[in-house]
């Protein structure tokens, strides 16, 4: 699939919520290193709620679908983890176009959700939380674009992976991490472990498309 239409996007929010779901073990014992123990659960709830939308997604593109699901991620994820995943959802949905997106367009728009996560966050690479996989993944994506939608997204992937991998040395400068100091480093940070979770999804959502 070399455009991201409705059925695509759907496709990648179902892939998203079955990473979420399988994962949620280990997103909360990360958690409850550096955390408080929830992020598993609370992106289970948040990603859970998107079913009704995914059954029957909006008639207006995958913007829609996908400002939508940021608006109900925002309304049913506590923690700091459901605003910044909502409106990143919201911010990249926003920024398409009616029509199915183009890996160039989606690269646009990808890196309108780090803008969003940052606007909202205030947090820069290094600072141990999910903009450290977004933002090497809005990164790839861009420059992998003229590759090909699948292509870009397996490059943004790999990167979010690795981003998450780089947060262990860090210590935390935002959110709850934060509040441990140097006890935070030595630690994957829970967020940019699911931002590559997200990000795979929409890889495998893609090669499979
Ligand atoms: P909470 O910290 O409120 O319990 P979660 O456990 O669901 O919420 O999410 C924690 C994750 O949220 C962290 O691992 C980090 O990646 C991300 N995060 C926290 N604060 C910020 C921030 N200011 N900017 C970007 N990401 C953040
Ligand atoms: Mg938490």
């Amino acid at each position: 699939m070399d455009t991201l239409d409705t059925a695509l996007a759907a496709a990648w929010l179902r892939a998203a919520a079955a990473a979420v779901d399988r994962h949620a073990p280990e997103l909360t014992a990360l958690d409850s290193a550096i955390g408080d123990g929830d992020h598993g659960s609370n992106l289970r709830r948040g990603f859970t709620a998107l079913a009704p939308l995914l059954a029957a997604p909006p008639a207006g593109g995958p913007g829609e679908l996908l400002r939508a699901a940021g608006s109900t991620l925002i309304s049913r994820v506590g923690g700091a983890s459901g605003p910044l995943y909502g409106s990143a959802l919201r911010a990249l949905g926003a920024a398409l176009p009616a029509a199915p997106a183009t890996a160039a367009e989606l690269a646009e728009a990808l890196a309108a959700a780090l803008a969003s996560v940052q606007r909202l966050g205030g947090a820069q690479v290094g600072d141990k939380t999910m903009v450290d996989a977004l933002a090497p993944a809005a990164e790839a994506f861009r420059a992998a674009a003229g590759q090909g939608l699948p292509a870009a997204a397996e490059a943004a992937a790999r990167a979010a992976e690795q981003g998450a991998r780089d947060t262990v040395p860090l210590q935390a400068r935002k959110g709850r991490a934060s509040y441990l100091g140097p006890r935070s480093v030595g630690h994957q940070d829970p967020g940019a472990t699911s931002t590559g979770l997200i990000l795979r999804a929409l890889a495998e959502a893609a090669a499979a498309g």
